[in-house]
């Protein structure tokens, strides 16, 4: 890697001649240290030289020590050397001009460009590819220092491998089935429920009323779950946030895969002022008109400041950030089911096994790594016996690409997935209506992740007596469950399992319409 950089210091006041050896000599051991703690590579200064209160110092380094990483050493040194000596101060610095060549390991498809990148240019040399980065000389002092060049350089690479890769084909791959299913229907279960009158689409896109008739059945699969895994296994319920900010999702690394296939969230924004008078002009407006006056209305609100639930255990973390939870409390075992979950699911129109208001189960535990693996797989065994003996569904077990895998920042941690130490498992329903089981798509109704330490280091949570931390966690929709459930054994009760039936008191009777 090649990098040249003008950097120019600002300084309290101008540097008195006698000061000027001084730095000649600080450079020089700068340059001649960095050169001898490395076997290979150049790193020097080509220049510098100070005018008024302005220290201008040229860099070029070939496979050597970054010069941005020099800067933010230098300031160290010259800001001691210059302020004891001298009193004269280090205001900042900022970039005059700063490029990077990179080799590249392919050819971009396509040419594109980067935040905090003026220029983008790919070019070959002797069979071989590189990038040249010209980096935004106003960029922030405080991203250099917490890594933004070296994410800036990463990232070429990715955009590129993802031009010739694609998203990261999706490792799917079967691990246990429940073997076939008796099916009462072949019908589309959507459409059925519909036609029962069990749920009704609003004018809002992929959102639902649910009836009492399809809210007693959810009711069942809660009880259910607190029966066959949460009481055995000794899971708390509790109530996560639903609201959540970019704090959050800063943290849990969602943010960064926004809109990129796999974070598709909800936006919230705030009004600019909770005055009366500020919104008085709307509100006449929307009595007068009987309309809303989006446009106007757009103006007095701000940016988003963050979304609606989407994944909905990364609110939890809130609760834990920055602290160090005791062993005694290890590990922590909790379930939600306090609120909806939202998601832009875009495309055509879905039916009810994909709803942008969807209500999930959360199953999300803590522990020492061995907890957090021995609790993971007595939830996915607990999992197995609801959906293969309780619901008598056909379905199966896939180790499939967890989503903070396929954000390709996290490509590295990728084989640990092969025998779920750290990696996902989905299972998945056969829709008779959609086709031949070996043919069709089946559906995800809930998965199980094993996650490793990326939540408590993204949140900074310790445990007692340095134990390392792990987290882990499910979550399935009712929406998913009972689409597939109907999908397969239809509404007629006398079709349902006994052990499914004992949690259904009474089914009530759908409201009918004339
Ligand atoms: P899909 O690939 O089908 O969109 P996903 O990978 O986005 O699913 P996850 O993010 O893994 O789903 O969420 C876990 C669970 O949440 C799913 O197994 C499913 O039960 C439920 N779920 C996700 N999206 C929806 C949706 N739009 N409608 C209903 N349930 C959903
Ligand atoms: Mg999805
Ligand atoms: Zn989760």
């Amino acid at each position: 890697m090649k990098y040249y950089l003008e950097v120019q210091f600002t300084l309290s006041g101008p540097l008195p001649d006698e000061s000027k050896e001084e730095i000649e000599e600080l450079l020089k051991l700068f340059a001649e240290k960095t050169q001898e703690s490395r076997d290979k590579g150049e790193f020097e200064f080509t220049q510098w030289n100070t005018k008024d209160n302005k220290l201008d110092i040229t860099i070029s380094s070939i496979d050597s020590l970054t010069p941005h990483v020099a800067v933010l050493r230098l300031r160290k040194q010259l800001a001691a050397t210059l302020g004891k000596k001298y009193r004269v101060g280090l205001r900042g610095f900022n970039f005059v001009k700063y490029t990077i060549e990179t080799e590249l390991e392919d050819k971009p498809v396509k040419e594109f460009s980067l935040p905090l990148v003026n220029k983008l240019e790919f070019f070959e040399k002797e069979g071989k590819n590189y990038a040249k980065l010209d980096i935004d000389p106003e960029i922030e002092e405080d991203f250099v220092e917490k890594g933004a060049i070296e994410r800036i350089v990463r990232r070429v690479g990715e955009k590129i491998s993802k031009q010739h890769y694609g998203a990261k084909s999706e490792h799917h791959q079967i691990s246990w089935y429940s073997g076939e299913k008796k099916h009462f229907t072949d019908e589309n279960p959507t459409q059925l429920m519909q036609k029962a009158n069990w749920i009704q689409r609003t004018n809002y896109r992929n959102q639902w009323i649910l009836t009492p008739t399809l809210t007693t059945l959810a009711e069942a699969l809660k009880q259910i779950m607190v029966d066959y895994v949460y009481e055995p296994l000794g899971f708390n319920q509790m109530m996560i946030p639903k609201l959540v900010d970019w704090s959050i999702w800063l943290r849990s690394e969602h943010a960064e895969g926004i809109y990129q296939g796999g974070f598709e969230p909800y936006f919230v924004v705030q009004p600019n002022s909770a005055d009366p008078e500020y919104f008085e002009e709307i509100a006449d407006y929307i009595t007068i008109t009987k309309t809303i006056p989006s446009e106007k209305l757009a103006e007095k609100v701000s940016a988003p400041i963050g979304g609606l639930s989407y994944a909905q255990c990364p609110p939890f973390w809130s609760w834990l950030q920055g602290k160090t939870v005791a062993k005694e409390s290890l590990p922590i075992k909790v379930y939600d089911w306090s609120g909806p979950t939202y998601r832009y699911e875009s495309g055509s129109a879905y039916g009810f096994e994909r709803v942008d208001e969807l209500h999930r189960i959360e199953t999300l535990f803590i522990g020492s790594p061995e907890q957090t693996k021995e609790i993971g797989m007595q939830v996915k065994d607990k999992l197995r016996v609801i959906f293969e003996e309780v619901l008598d569904l056909e379905v199966r077990e896939a180790k499939v690409t967890p989503w903070w895998l396929q954000q390709s920042a996290h490509e590295d941690e990728m084989d640990s997935a092969e025998d779920l130490v750290v990696g996902t498992i989905d299972y998945e329903a056969y829709m008779p209506y959609r086709g031949k089981r070996e043919e069709s798509e089946w559906l995800e109704i809930q998965n199980i992740s094993i996650i490793g330490q990326k939540y408590p280091k993204g949140f900074s949570v310790k445990a007692e007596g340095n134990i390392e931390l792990w987290s882990g966690c499910g979550g399935g929709s009712f929406e998913r469950f009972l689409t597939a459930f109907v999908s397969q054994k239809g509404l007629d009760k006398n079709n349902w399992s006994e052990k499914f039936l004992k949690y259904i008191d009474k089914l009530p009777e759908p409201v009918k319409f004339h």
